[in-house]
């Protein structure tokens, strides 16, 4: 965000008109990174400088804003990387707007990711308690059998211990001599689809989100992504 007038950034951020902010910050009301500042031209960084109004902080309201994007293998979505790998981040180009993913995906898998800087539905959409379906393409090496679809609906038991949750299996056909399947899961544990493959004796070699909850990739070309409806925000709480 480019820096603005004080009296803009006061106005902006709902303490009145612009008049009356500048009448106020004539008369000492208003303290810049503690300062008292009665300069009325003064130029503030609203991402930077801590703007108080009658000893209260006052800070910009940012626009929430949640996308769908469609990621492409080779982008990590954790914040951190010791190998400097690219972040989905860089993908998306919404001036001064930030946003975080909600969730994961692997490194190497693709599709929908949403992104946003609303902590509300953020946080609701990660709880535990929140058993949003997530649907996965995956190809998964060798012939799987419709028993091994019965063990990934039933719930596998991980490397760990951890018994899956019941989840939906499909066969969708056959990928030269491996197999095409989608996998539903309500939960979200790390690597999950992958090492539910493993589990059954059928790794996965490609793997893509279509969909999580009522949002789906539809044709979002992969590094495209699309902002959400409200309507679609609030189908996913
Ligand atoms: N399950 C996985 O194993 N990997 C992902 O990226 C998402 C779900």
């Amino acid at each position: 965000m480019e820096n603005m007038r004080l009296q803009k950034f006061m106005a902006l951020a709902g303490c009145g008109s612009r008049r009356k902010c500048e009448a106020w910050i004539a008369d000492g009301q208003v303290r810049v990174n503690g300062a008292i500042v009665t300069e009325l031209g003064t130029k503030i960084d609203p991402e930077q400088d801590t703007v108080q109004f009658r000893g209260k902080r006052i800070q910009l309201e940012e626009k929430k804003v949640t996308v769908a994007l469609n990621k492409p293998a080779g982008y990590i979505t954790t914040s951190k990387d010791q190998f400097g790998r690219p972040n989905v981040c860089e993908l998306i180009d919404l001036p001064g707007v930030r946003l975080y993913p909600i969730g994961r995906l692997d490194y190497q898998t693709t599709g929908l990711l949403l992104l946003t800087n609303d902590g509300e539905l953020a946080y609701a959409m990660t709880h535990p308690k929140h058993h949003v379906a997530k649907v996965y393409h995956g190809i998964l090496k060798g012939m799987v059998q419709q028993e091994d679809i019965e063990k990934l609906r039933a719930g596998v038991t991980l490397e760990d211990g951890y018994v899956t949750r019941p989840a939906q299996a499909k066969y969708l056909g056959a990928a030269g001599s491996h197999s095409r399947v989608e996998i539903t899961v309500y939960e979200g544990k790390n690597h999950q689809v992958r090492r539910m493959a493993r589990a059954i004796g059928h790794p996965v070699l490609k793997l893509r989100r279509v969909a999580v909850g009522s949002v789906r990739l539809g044709r979002l070309e992969e590094g495209e992504y699309r902002v959400l409806t409200q309507e679609e925000i609030q189908a996913l709480k």
